[in-house]
């Protein structure tokens, strides 16, 4: 970037420079009116997204000066920062960004670089009443760094940037273990893993910019598709700051001391404390690679054969099957195959024999090997010989998977409605909760926009079920996006928990989910987190409306 500092949108996903540019976003329309079956004619005008320098937010009731001494200089009123503290990333964040409204923006931001300054702030705002939002990387897709409706009475409200706390402090060889700060982003922590030869391996899609504190306290979901998924599992002890004081467990492989401290920190969303570091389990980089594409002319053949597999405990790393308009939409196929996309990888040995079981296993249910999809690599092998890495299927759609956000932001300016959302449920209830969710989603789209598209992949498959994730697109009336986007999104909703499945598989509750969480989890269980949060947050300034009523 010639020196200059690379700017991230203000309203739409990840890096500014890489939100395809107006003829881009004009060529994009012209696809995306043939998949819909929409003119292109009846597309509206793009919008243009408002100007970061020209925004108008509601005036801050507090001001950095109103803080005690030391802490004005880590806090931050001007309305660029609390712009882009405003928000998540969900698509219905990038409307309103979209739309230059600004209104739930936070009162101040403040940007800590060392603990004592998060233990001062958070002090700070318990001495005062002030809400407290923690904010990790603000890629959450349910409202979860928002502040809530911005009522006249809501108290004056600081944004928590965690970012500012991003080192791996110390890593521990012989356990295989490392410290680290819980604002640290996927590349910022993986950098220094790399330096002692380690490496995290969490890739959710978010990870250029989502960081280890906001992926503990959502219970993100990684790359991985079998096994180890959630990073509760990599979890090894967790330090929270909690308004009454530290919450910090110990380090031990395993304990049946009781409920784990560290699962009720994982997934609390920030209403419990402030993770500051973290002892992440972590692992030898990769080495060996087998991959495998499978094609299946029938989807049910294709759930079955993924069935098999995540039931033989051969634990590949990768097993996602996208159906045929995923895998269509993806480039991987044109339309006619569902697809699975198989990988394993180990740094110990070569994968070459589980991937050639799950393949058999595949072909018992009429997977077919189209030429070439069958590839073993050895990392250090190729290194030395500087071979170029193979390109096929997974490394279409690996791309494509990186670039979907960025296409979802261009398209929400061409008034297009583009959402996923993401449930589980097990083997014996799939079949009938996916047909629900297609017919909701599909009933809600016509009766909202006239026509739309839904796909499915499954991003995870347990032995009891798979994790399905599902991405819809309509098209949408520009003044008219989020009413259209909310009848959608309720339905999908209301389909999950009709058809047994869980509101969310990893993207967490937030505000968005909220009602569908209440309704999903054992009242008795409601009012033990209740009291917990009661417990260590007696008035209530983390997080309100998340997970709990304040
Ligand atoms: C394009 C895109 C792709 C995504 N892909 C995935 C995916 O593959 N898998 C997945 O699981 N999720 C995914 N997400 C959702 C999101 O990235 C995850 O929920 C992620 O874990 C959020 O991390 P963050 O650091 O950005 O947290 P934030 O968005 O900043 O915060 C999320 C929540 O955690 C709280 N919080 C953040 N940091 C802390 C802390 N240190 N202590 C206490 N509370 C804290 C916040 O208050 C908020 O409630 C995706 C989102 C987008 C926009």
């Amino acid at each position: 970037m010639g020196g200059e500092e690379r700017r991230r949108s203000l309203w739409g996903w990840g890096w500014a420079d890489k939100i395809p540019d107006a003829e881009s976003t004009r060529n994009l329309a012209v696809q995306i009116a043939g998949v819909l079956g929409v003119a292109e004619s009846d597309l509206p005008e793009p919008l243009t997204p408002p100007d970061p320098g020209a925004l108008s937010l509601p005036r801050p009731r507090i001001r950095p000066a109103d803080a005690p001494p030391g802490l004005s200089t880590i806090l931050d009123g001007s309305d660029a920062v609390r712009a882009a503290h405003t928000y998540g990333k969900a698509y219905r964040d990038i409307v309103r960004g979209l739309h230059g409204d600004y209104a739930p923006a936070p009162d101040l931001v403040a940007t800590p670089t060392e603990e004592a300054q998060v233990e001062q702030i958070l002090a700070w705002c318990d001495a005062r009443r002030h809400v407290c939002i923690p904010f990790g990387g603000g890629t959450s897709v349910v409202g979860g760094v928002e502040a809530g409706p911005a009522a006249a009475d809501r108290p004056p409200t600081i944004s928590l940037d965690l970012r500012g706390l991003d080192r791996v402090h110390e890593v521990e060889r012989t356990s295989g273990l490392a410290r680290i700060a819980a604002g640290a982003t996927g590349p910022i922590l993986e950098g220094q893993l790399a330096r002692h030869g380690f490496t995290l391996r969490h890739y959710p899609q978010s990870f250029e910019f989502s960081t280890l504190g906001g992926w503990i306290v959502t219970r993100a979901g990684g790359h991985f598709a079998t096994g180890y998924t959630h990073i509760d599992e990599r979890v090894a002890s967790v330090r929270m700051l909690t308004p009454t004081g530290w919450w910090e467990s110990r380090r031990l492989p395993g304990s049946g001391a009781g409920p784990s401290p560290d699962r009720l920190v994982c997934g609390s969303e920030g209403i419990l404390g402030v993770v500051t570091e973290a002892w992440m389990r972590v692992a030898k980089r990769p080495r060996w690679r087998s991959k495998a594409t499978v094609h299946f002319t029938s989807y049910e053949d294709a759930v079955a054969a993924t069935r098999a597999i995540a039931q033989s405990g051969l634990m590949p790393a990768n097993c996602r099957l996208l159906d045929h308009r995923e895998a269509m939409l993806n480039m991987v196929a044109s339309g006619d195959v569902a697809v699975l996309l198989l990988g394993f990888e180990s740094a110990d040995r070569p994968m070459e024999t589980p991937l050639l079981r799950a393949v058999t296993l595949a072909k018992d249910f009429g997977g077919r090997l189209p030429e070439g999809s069958v590839r073993h690599a050895d990392d250090e092998a190729e290194e030395r010989a500087a071979l170029p890495r193979p390109v096929g299927g997974d490394e279409t759609w690996r791309a494509a998977f990186i670039d979907a956000p960025y296409l979802q932001s261009a398209l929400a300016t061409l008034g297009i409605i583009v959402d996923t959302f993401e449930t589980a449920c097990t083997w014996d209830g799939f079949e009938a909760l996916h047909a629900g969710i297609v017919r909701a989603v599909k009933g809600a789209m016509r009766e909202a926009c006239g026509t739309g598209l839904i796909t499915c992949r499954f991003t995870h498959v347990y032995p009891d079920g798979p994790a399905p994730y599902y991405t819809f697109i309509a098209p949408g009336r520009t003044e008219a996006l989020l009413e259209q986007w909310a009848a959608i999104k309720t339905a999908a909703s209301e389909a999950i928990l009709a058809g047994g499945g869980t509101i969310t598989h990893h993207h967490g509750v937030g505000r968005t989910h909220r009602a569908w969480y209440d309704r999903q989890r054992p009242d008795p269980f409601a009012a033990a987190l209740r009291a917990a949060k009661r417990a260590v947050d007696p008035n209530g300034i983390l997080n309100p409306g998340i997970l709990v009523d304040p």
